[in-house]
């Protein structure tokens, strides 16, 4: 079969939306596409004939021989980027090929980005570069693996055209799988033109395609928001407990599905502290590791502000009930962020003062200096073992706060009343081993881009495939040396 036989076995529904919704038009062929990566695991979820891509990959990944089903399209949409509005963005450089419904029944887009220029590219070239392909390639499925609901990677091809950036850089095409591509920004398109029609389809198309149990809610959209309120908290908590920091959490950043979606600078943390910024863009460190649920909550502030004329006719109704589900954000964010940080000490049950003692242990860490991914995972060993403390207290630049943290944790681990062993199992399940420490994920992208030796990316890859296994714990698991330490990223595009 040639490339030109291809089909997927499209389902697609966001094409059938109206014209405004988005601009139909094919990627833009490049000379040389030749493939880096195939994700043959999730071709095998989403149903694909394996054999068959993996032979015409090249051509198909790079948009050069579309399968024939495909309905190539670019979508609309707005957004506010570090805080200020832009009425129009839009996919400038990404082609949403089709939607397709897995074998799990999940019906997800298939989107190739760095695909040319769209009518929405304003001055970019519409194309991305090696370096940062295979940082989200890489980053986002270790997260899946790490269990983050997140976009996730298909393939990368390289185009064998040159992207001009500060340095000329190898170009590359990464095909991106999301369960949706709406955004909160997505909805600000049609919300700042007036278009409530616009608004309406779009809210009645996303309960349909996310959120279906809101259907049948006495008012649906307020519903909808109290849903997607429900799901970002629950993301965001996710986050915080394995140390990633997105980076632009911008509202065209932020999916209406509750996955983590556009990985440009993000980065995670290594030694524990709040303030933590990589971005080189994010001067003032509006989004850090520790503003992530507010700026979370912000985001849902302006996606509650285009669905209010969809909650109540009345303007004052209408605000009370969605100030009401926004607010309601911190709450939500709150019990996931205690359940998440409950699991990492050893904590099935719920006492009052959990929460104090989760904060106690993160101000040692964080006046210790405490490799946030190392202190945890070797906490699980001390849970079981006694003589397993002075792993710990070696990576604690000061010990006095630890020292005063482990009789409390102990004695609340006691009334946890199951066997230490099974607390410590259970511990490793929910602290990962190794996680893309961006050192690693640096070195990896360097071999590849400048010596064109993928060797370094995929055995990083491979082993943030089992990320709570010790298998790999020896080659990755260190944080950085002073001199290996990573303290910017840049989003490259
Ligand atoms: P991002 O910072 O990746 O979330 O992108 C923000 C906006 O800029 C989106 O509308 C992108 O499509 C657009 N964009 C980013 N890079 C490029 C590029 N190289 N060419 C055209 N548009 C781009
Ligand atoms: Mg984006």
């Amino acid at each position: 079969m040639t490339a030109r036989q291809i089909q997927f076995g499209f389902n697609n529904s966001y094409r059938r939306l109206p014209d405004r919704f988005h601009a139909r038009l094919p990627p833009e062929p490049v000379a040389d596409p030749r493939l880096v990566a195939l994700n043959r695991p999730l071709a095998e979820v989403l149903g694909l004939d394996v054999e068959a891509i993996e032979l015409n990959a090249a051509m198909l990944f790079s948009g050069n021989a579309l399968p024939t089903d495909a309905e190539p399209l670019a979508a609309a949409y707005a957004g506010h980027q570090f805080g200020h509005f832009v009425p129009q963005l839009g996919d400038g450089r990404a082609i949403l090929i089709g939607e397709l419904i897995g074998r799990d029944g999940q019906r997800r887009d298939i989107q190739l980005k760095g695909s040319g220029q769209t009518p929405f590219s304003r001055r970019g070239d519409g194309r991305a570069a090696l370096g940062p392909v295979l940082r989200e390639y890489l980053v986002s499925e270790a997260m899946h693996a790490l269990g983050v609901p997140t976009t996730r990677s298909l393939a990368v091809v390289t185009t064998g055209e040159p992207v001009y950036r500060e340095d000329v850089l190898p170009g590359a095409v990464l095909t991106r799988v999301a369960a949706s591509h709406v955004r909160v920004g997505t909805f600000q398109y049609f919300a700042v033109r007036s278009d409530r029609a616009g608004v309406q389809l779009l809210a009645d198309y996303v309960i349909r395609r996310h959120y279906p149990e809101v259907e049948d809610a006495e008012r649906p959209t307020l519903a909808l928001l109290a849903a997607v309120a429900e799901r970002q908290a629950a993301l965001v908590a996710r986050w915080m407990g394995v140390g990633f920091i997105h980076g632009v959490m911008n509202t065209d950043n932020m999916a209406i599905s509750g996955e983590t979606i556009d990985y440009g600078p993000c980065a995670f943390m290594d030694a524990y502290d709040p303030a933590t910024v990589f971005s080189a863009i994010d001067q003032g460190g509006r989004y850090a590791y520790a503003n992530q649920p507010g700026i979370a909550q912000w985001n849902l502030a302006r996606f509650a502000e285009t669905l209010l004329p969809l909650i109540d006719p009345d303007g004052e109704t209408a605000m009370a009930l969605a100030t009401e589900a926004v607010e309601g954000f911190a709450d939500r964010f709150e019990r996931h962020w205690l359940a998440v940080m409950r699991a990492k000490i050893g904590l099935a049950t719920a006492e009052p003062d959990d929460r104090a003692l989760v904060l106690d242990l993160l101000k040692a860490m964080h006046a210790g200096s405490a490799d946030f991914t190392l202190a945890f995972r070797r906490l699980c060993d001390w849970a079981a073992d006694d003589e397993a403390r002075e792993p710990v207290r070696q990576i604690f630049a000061g010990t006095a706060g630890l020292d005063a943290w482990e009789p409390r944790w102990r004695a609340r681990l006691a009334r946890e009343g199951r066997p230490a062993r099974a607390i410590a199992a259970a511990m490793r399940l929910s602290n990962p081993a190794i996680i893309p420490r961006n050192h690693r994920v640096e070195q990896a992208l360097a071999a590849a881009v400048q010596h064109g030796d993928l060797m370094p990316f995929e055995a990083l890859f491979q082993a943030l495939q089992d990320p709570y296994s010790d298998d790999h714990a020896a080659a990755y698991a260190a944080p950085p040396l002073p001199s290996e330490r990573v303290c910017r990223t840049f989003c490259g595009t």
